[in-house]
C-alpha cells in the first residue's frame, strides 16, 4: 500500500479519492523541484452539501496524479484533454509556470445512455448499516434522476445502470488508510459485475468514521479517450445529492453566483460558489439546470441564439421542454489564445416543471436571469461554471431577475439587455448594441394643494404643479406639455406649460384655475396631464379639487365668560365653508371695550378652521360689558361673528 503523507490528504473531508493511490514516493523526494510532465486533466468536485463545495484539478500522468496549482498557466481545461505542464513542486502539489496544449478532449461526453455501475455497500464494523433499500437507489437514479437530466437536455443524456445490491466490504468505517474504492470493486467482483467494464461508476455508502456527508466526483479520460467518472456518495442518496453528481459526470461545473457590491455587473465582484439556488447544479433544489450549463452540454442547438446585433427576442420557459428559443448569449469577452469566449446568458424561467417550485419566488420570474459562463478551453473561467447576476443589486432577496421594464448595460462592450414583458408564456427581451438604451416611462404628476381653500366664484385660485421625469437615466433631458381640464366655462393658465426636466429630476410651475361667477357652491375636479413631448405616449395626470363657496361661516368665543383686569383674553374664531373647515382663512379680530374703545389682532386659520389671539387687559382698562368680533375673509369670501363678556 503506497502512502499518501504529505499530500495532506486528511485534511479534505471526503476520503474516497485517497484510494486512487495516485502519489509515488519518488513524487515526494522531487518536492520543490521544477518539473515538466504531459498527462491527461482531471477533475475532481467535493460537494458536502452544506453549501461548501471546490474543485480542484489534476494531472494524471500514469504513474501518479499531480494537483494543480495557479491554473492561470493552464490553457485547456475539457476534462481528459492531454496538456504539457512546466511548474514548480511544492507540498505534493504541481504549481504550474507553463502549460501547452498537447490533445484537445472531445466535447461530447453529456449525449446518449449514461450507463452507471452502481455499488452499494457498507463497512465491515457495522455489515447492518443500510440507510436505503436497494429497489429505492435503483427507482432514484433509473426514474428521478434520469428523467430530470433526460427532461432538461430534452432527451438528449439519460441514466440507466447495473446495480450490485447491498454487500460489506473488509475494511472498518474507521479505516482511513486502506483502499476503499479497491474493496467497493473487489466487492462488485465477487458478486459477479466487471467494474472494468465501466465508463461510470457509483459508490454508494454509509456515513460514519472517517467519512462525513457528502457527495465527490471525480472525471477522466482514460488512454482511449474515453470519458470517466467516478461519484462517491457517502451518507446521503437524494434525488439532489445523485442528481447534482449525475451532473458532474456529464462534465458540469457549479452554478454559482458573481455579488458585485450594489451593480449588477462591474470590475468589483465576488464569486460565490453554489450561490445560484436556482437549479441542481446550485445549492439544494432540483429546479432546472440553467442554460449555460445546457450549452456547455451541447443540448441547446436552435435553442439558443447567438446575439451580436440589435433585436428583440421572444424567450420561451426554460423547464419547458419544447423547440422554442430558450436562451440567449451575447459575448462579452473573447480570448484568441484559449478560444474561449465568455457570454452573458439570458433565460425566462417560469414556475412549471422542474421550476414549479418557483411560484413563491416572483423576484425571479417576474424577468428574465442573466448569467455569465464561458465556453472555450480557458480553465481560469470554466472553472467559475455559471455566474447569476443580480438584477435588482440595490435590494436583497430571492429577486436576482431584471424585472420588466428594466434595462441592464454592459457599458465596456457597450450593449443593453431590457426586459419588455414577461408572462408564462416567456419573456421578450430587448438587445441593443448601440449604448446605454432610453427606458421612458409615465411622469409623475402632484398638484399642491391637493383641495383648494373655498373661494368665491368667479375668483382664480392657484397651485403649484411638479412633474417628475420616471425616465431611465440613459435618457436625454424631455419637455413636458401641461394640460388643464377644468369644468366647462371654466379658465385655466400655468406660468409656464411646457417645462424641460433631466431624467430623475423634478420641476415645477404654477396653475391659475378660474371659475365663473355663476358656478354654485361645492367642490370641482381640476386635472392636469403631462405629456412627454418625445414619448407622447407616455403621459401622466393628477387632479386636486376646487372648493366654491358664497360664504364663510365664522362663530367666534373666548376662552372664559369673565374676566378681571390681570388676565388675558383668548378669542378663538371657527371658520368654515360648505361645512368644512376653512384653512388659511384671514381673521381679523377686534375687541370693543365697555368705553366703545377697541383693540384689533388678527391671524389664520389652521387645517381644523380655527385662528386664535390674545388680547392682555390693562389695569387701566374700564371695567363692563365687552365685545369680541371676528371677520374672516378668503378667495373673495367673507362672514363675521361676534361674543359677549364682562371684564371686573
Ligand atoms: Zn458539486
Amino acid at each position: 500500500m503506497k502512502r499518501f503523507g504529505h499530500l495532506r490528504v486528511a485534511a479534505l473531508v471526503l476520503l474516497p479519492f485517497v484510494l486512487f493511490q495516485i502519489v509515488s514516493p519518488e513524487a515526494i523526494t522531487q518536492a520543490a523541484e521544477n518539473r515538466t510532465v504531459e498527462g491527461r486533466l482531471e477533475r475532481r468536485f467535493d460537494d458536502s452539501f452544506d453549501g461548501k463545495g471546490s474543485t480542484s484539478y489534476y494531472l494524471n500522468i500514469g504513474e501518479e496524479r499531480l494537483e494543480l496549482v495557479s491554473l492561470g498557466g493552464i490553457p485547456e481545461v475539457r476534462t481528459g484533454s492531454r496538456i504539457r505542464v512546466r511548474g514548480r513542486m511544492r507540498r505534493g502539489k504541481l504549481h504550474v509556470e507553463e502549460a501547452t496544449v498537447v490533445e484537445t478532449a472531445s466535447a461530447t461526453t453529456a449525449l446518449g445512455d449514461q450507463h452507471q455501475l452502481v455499488m452499494l455497500f457498507n463497512f465491515q464494523d457495522a455489515p447492518g448499516n443500510k440507510p436505503w433499500t436497494a429497489s429505492y437507489v435503483q427507482d432514484l437514479l433509473l426514474n428521478q434522476v434520469s428523467t430530470y437530466w433526460q427532461s432538461v437536455s430534452y432527451g438528449q443524456a439519460w441514466f440507466t445502470g447495473d446495480f450490485t445490491g447491498w454487500y460489506t466490504i473488509p475494511i472498518s468505517s474507521t479505516d482511513c488508510q486502506s483502499s476503499m474504492k479497491l474493496a467497493a470493486e473487489n466487492g462488485a467482483r465477487a458478486l459477479g459485475f466487471n467494474p472494468d467494464n465501466y465508463s461510470h461508476k457509483i459508490y454508494i455508502y454509509p456515513s460514519g468514521g472517517c467519512r462525513s456527508t457528502g457527495g465527490s466526483t471525480w472525471t477522466a479520460r482514460d488512454s482511449s479517450g474515453n470519458f470517466r467518472s467516478d461519484v462517491f456518495l457517502c451518507g446521503t442518496c437524494t434525488t439532489y445529492s445523485l442528481g447534482h453528481e449525475c451532473g458532474h459526470t456529464l462534465d458540469l461545473s457549479h452554478s454559482n453566483t458573481l455579488n458585485c457590491n450594489g451593480s449588477t455587473f462591474g470590475s468589483n465582484c465576488t464569486h460565490v460558489e453554489y450561490g445560484d439556488d436556482y437549479d441542481i447544479m446550485g445549492y439544494y433544489n432540483t429546479g432546472a439546470v440553467n442554460a449555460y450549463q445546457r450549452d456547455f452540454a451541447g443540448w441547446l442547438g436552435t435553442r439558443i441564439q447567438t446575439v451580436t446585433a440589435d433585436g428583440d427576442f421572444a424567450l420561451s420557459p426554460l423547464s419547458v421542454a419544447d423547440t422554442n428559443l430558450k436562451a440567449l448569449r451575447i459575448p462579452q469577452s473573447y480570448d484568441p489564445v484559449t478560444n474561449s469566449t465568455t457570454y452573458f446568458y439570458v433565460e425566462c424561467r417560469q414556475p412549471v416543471g422542474y421550476d414549479s417550485f418557483l411560484s413563491s419566488y416572483p423576484g425571479v420570474t417576474g424577468g428574465v436571469l442573466i448569467r455569465l459562463g464561458t465556453i472555450g478551453s480557458d480553465v481560469n473561467k470554466l472553472i467559475l461554471g455559471s455566474e447569476l447576476l443580480d438584477g435588482t443589486p440595490t435590494t436583497t432577496g430571492a429577486n436576482e431577475a431584471l424585472p420588466v421594464g428594466r434595462s441592464f448595460t454592459d457599458s465596456a462592450i457597450p450593449v443593453t439587455i431590457s426586459v419588455l414583458s414577461v408572462s408564462s408564456a416567456g419573456a421578450t427581451v430587448s438587445v441593443r448594441f448601440s449604448g446605454p438604451t432610453c427606458l421612458p416611462s409615465i411622469p409623475s404628476v402632484a398638484i399642491n394643494p391637493s383641495a383648494s381653500a373655498p373661494a368665491a366664484p368667479g375668483t382664480s385660485v392657484s397651485y403649484t404643479v411638479t412633474i417628475t421625469n420616471n425616465n431611465s437615466s440613459s435618457c436625454a433631458a424631455s419637455g413636458f406639455n401641461l394640460q388643464a381640464s377644468v369644468p366647462s366655462g371654466w379658465t385655466a393658465s400655468f406660468a409656464n406649460p411646457s417645462l424641460t426636466i433631466s431624467p430623475g429630476a423634478s420641476a415645477s410651475t404654477t396653475m391659475t384655475v378660474g371659475s365663473p361667477s355663476s358656478a354654485g357652491s361645492g367642490s370641482y375636479n381640476v386635472g392636469v396631464t403631462s405629456t412627454n413631448s418625445a414619448y407622447p405616449a407616455f403621459a401622466g395626470s393628477n387632479s386636486a379639487l376646487q372648493n366654491l363657496a358664497t360664504a364663510l361661516s365664522v362663530t367666534v368665543s373666548t376662552d372664559r365668560p369673565n374676566y378681571t383686569r390681570k388676565q388675558s383674553v383668548v378669542m378663538t374664531a371657527n371658520v368654515s365653508a360648505n361645512g368644512s373647515a376653512a384653512q388659511g382663512a384671514s381673521v381679523s379680530f377686534t375687541m370693543t371695550k365697555a368705553n366703545g374703545a377697541t383693540v384689533t389682532q388678527s391671524a389664520v386659520t389652521g387645517s381644523n378652521g380655527s385662528a386664535s389671539v390674545r388680547f392682555q387687559l390693562k389695569r387701566a382698562d374700564p371695567p363692563g360689558s365687552y365685545r369680541g368680533r371676528g371677520a374672516a375673509t378668503e378667495g373673495g369670501l367673507s362672514g363675521n361673528a361676534i361674543t359677549n363678556f364682562t371684564v371686573q
